[in-house]
């Protein structure tokens, strides 16, 4: 079955999927999976999983070879877009090692800039560099511009490296998870906001937007491994809030007039513009290793609720 409306979708939502090159390693290349430049995955499933071939369509697919750059490139017009007033949402999501990280390592503007983290559905500030436990949870709350973290940490920056350090400096502090020590970012939800202020010096008027980068915790579901205690607790709160990424996504992609924000941390924090003026990309990462292939589908299937 293809996913259509995807393609047609012209204004705020966007999905994007982008297949990581091959890591070699133990894993054999998944050679089932085809895709094609205009935005259709295609998958042929070994016979363990029901139905052999399902195809899932993107706005577009970016192969293995695409470089950073190109990614940009495409992106490019809807960043800008920040400029002038609208707001927008990159989010990353995927199993761990598919990629979301290293997408999320090259996009930037300046202004100021807020990384916050979202573990176990507390939120905490990964910009100060001592004490990090003191200000642990941090509130939510509601201003003019809608919902956000007043009390983290707002640095002003003046270029791409200044950005890019707060990114690596919010990547050291997040949680680590106890299976996850060789990734750091895949217990919790990493949130970027890049804050813009301009001022049309002829008219006066003043723009204040913002482009949120939300590098997503890993996808990997629950039942699957075999996680007790706190790794278990983290794996739940992670499936809960992607499911309701899902719903509020899917629910702006229709236009429905209830958007099911309030049901975790993470959606909530989306309720930033309440004109309705935000625009939302989502990228899909998937590995094209053979044994990630169940991990796959199911992040492809995800992808349908956005796409
Ligand atoms: P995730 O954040 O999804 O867990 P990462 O972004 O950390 O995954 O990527 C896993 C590994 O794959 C890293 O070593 C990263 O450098 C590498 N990698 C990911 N995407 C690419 C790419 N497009 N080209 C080359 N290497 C990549
Ligand atoms: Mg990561």
């Amino acid at each position: 079955k293809l996913y259509n409306q995807g393609r047609d979708l012209k204004g705020s939502i966007r999905a994007y999927c982008r297949v990581r090159p091959f890591l070699g390693g133990q894993s054999k290349y998944l050679s089932t999976l085809e895709h094609t430049e205009e935005g259709t995955i295609t998958i042929t499933t070994p016979s363990k999983y029901k139905k052999g071939h399902r195809s899932f369509n993107f706005n577009k697919v970016f192969r293995p070879s695409a470089t950073q750059a190109e990614v940009f490139l495409d992106t490019q017009l809807l960043i800008r877009s920040v400029l002038d007033g609208y707001n927008l949402r990159i989010f990353a999501y995927g199993q761990i090692r598919s990629g979301k990280t290293y997408k999320m390592n090259t996009v930037s503007y300046d202004v100021f800039v807020q990384v916050i983290e979202i573990y176990n559905e507390q939120v905490r500030d990964l910009l100060i560099t001592d004490g990090l436990n003191k200000r642990y949870p941090l509130m939510l709350v509601f201003s003019q511009t809608g919902l956000n973290v007043p009390d983290a940490s707002l640095v002003r920056v003046t270029s791409t490296s200044d950005v890019i350090d707060l990114m690596n400096l919010g990547q050291k502090n997040c949680v680590v998870g106890a299976t996850t020590l060789n990734d750091r970012s895949s217990c919790s939800h990493i949130w970027l906001t890049v804050h813009v202020q301009g001022r049309d010096l002829t008219s006066g008027t003043s723009l204040r937007s913002c482009m949120h980068l939300v590098d997503l915790a890993g996808s990997e579901r629950v039942d699957k491994s075999e996680f007790i205690g706190d790794r278990l607790k983290e794996a739940q709160h992670i499936n809960k809030s992607l499911s309701t990424l899902c719903d509020v996504i899917s629910s702006l992609a229709q236009k429905n007039s209830h958007v099911p924000y309030r049901n975790s941390k993470l959606t909530q924090l989306l309720q930033d513009s309440l004109g309705g003026q935000a625009k939302t990309l989502m990228f899909v990462h998937i590995s094209p290793e053979l044994d990630a292939d169940g991990e796959t589908i199911s992040t492809l299937k995800f992808a349908q609720c956005v796409a």
